[in-house]
């Protein structure tokens, strides 16, 4: 079914401050939204972007039935657009739906919304290298009850926005703290769904680190607290004797395209790639004695965001220095040169839009 286009009368671009983006404030012109009814999704339209009206009794408000993605289009350097991955975002969003008992969307369908949406809205996205246009599909259940069940109607939307980079530190490393008391996800639960309950989940513990002066929580696993999960908005990595290690994918932690990315371009530069359970005892003792190297997380906020220090247990280990190693940088320059069409893309992971 092809996509009803309803423009605004007026653009408010006008009104944005390109050179202050805060991430996830501003959205652009226009919003796609098909809603599912009886059983299947119905004429799907792009919109100005606005309020929507619903009932206090709306089923994902009582208990959390709601998955989303988060993918980026870039201004590549011949004035074209790039999408990063956008194949690798429909897949994973199929399995979010899945695991969360939400319809699945046409692959088609969901490629034209994102596509069409991006091309009406260009001038939103920035040029200044390091910022894009940030895409947000969503989909929630949106039945008027508040019984326990797996809703009838869902609501698919997608809002675009423009952003700079995540971090306001930039490529400049962070702390982390390991998760003291509290648990993110366990295996068979919903780590690897990309649902707002994991979020729900992760608030306190991350206040909490804050207040003691770390950006993010270092999860570990819930059923031993032993093993490394990830950082809860990023995945992590770890470099050690010159290997690239990233916890295996279980169903504790979100898989991360950008994960995938990181693995697929160590692969290609011929290095040593291990999926595999890593401890946190690993970790601070490799760092101590010099082995392991850098440490980072992946994902498509930050690309690749540098650790330069983790807490755990009442002792700190400084990584590199607290500077951005090496590799962190080379993935950092190749994956930010392919999404602004600098480099190559060898393995095709750019939707490009004229
Ligand atoms: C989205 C997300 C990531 C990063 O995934 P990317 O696809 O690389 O952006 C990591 N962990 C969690 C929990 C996430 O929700």
């Amino acid at each position: 079914m092809s996509i009803q286009i309803h423009k605004v009368n007026e653009s408010r671009i006008d009104e944005v401050d390109f050179d202050n983006l805060v991430f996830g404030h501003t959205f652009s012109d226009h919003m796609f939204q098909v809603a599912y009814r009886n059983g299947q999704w119905n004429q799907p339209e792009i919109v100005p972007f606005g309020k929507i009206e619903v009932y206090p009794s709306l089923s994902c408000l009582h208990y959390g039935q709601s998955i989303f993605e988060g993918l980026k289009a870039f201004r590549s350097v011949d004035g074209s657009i790039n999408i990063f991955r956008l194949d690798k975002h429909i897949a994973r969003m199929k399995n979010s739906c899945e695991r969360m008992c939400i319809p699945t969307v046409d692959d088609e369908l969901f490629r034209e919304a994102v596509t069409s949406l991006v091309s009406l809205d260009r001038n939103w996205i920035p040029k200044a290298r390091g910022s894009s246009l940030y895409i947000r599909p969503f989909i929630f259940a949106s039945e008027d009850y508040i019984g326990v069940r797996v809703s009838e109607k869902y609501e698919f939307f997608v809002l675009t926005g423009p952003v700079s980079t995540y971090f306001k530190e930039g490529l400049s490393p962070v702390k982390l703290m390991t998760s003291e008391g509290y648990v993110r996800a366990v295996r068979g639960g919903l780590g690897e769904a990309k649902t707002a309950a994991n979020y729900a989940a992760s608030l306190l513990p991350a206040m909490v680190a804050q207040k003691r002066g770390f950006s993010q929580v270092l999860w570990l696993d819930a059923l031993e607290g032993k093993y490394i999960d990830e950082v809860g908005t990023m995945n992590i990595a770890f470099i050690k004797d010159g290997a690239l290690i990233t916890p295996p994918l279980e169903g504790t932690i979100l898989p991360g395209v950008t994960r995938d990315s990181v693995i697929q371009l160590a692969k290609k530069k011929g290095m040593r790639v291990e999926e595999r359970r890593i401890s946190i005892d690993e970790v601070m003792e490799s760092v101590k004695e010099g082995s392991m190297t850098e440490v980072f997380g992946t994902g498509t906020a930050a690309v690749i965001s540098p650790v330069g220090e983790i807490y755990h247990n009442g002792e700190t280990v400084k990584i590199n220095n607290f500077e951005t190693g090496p590799f962190a940088k080379m993935f950092y320059d190749e994956i930010t040169g392919i999404q602004y069409g600098e480099k190559e893309d060898t393995f095709g992971w750019i939707t490009n839009i004229r």
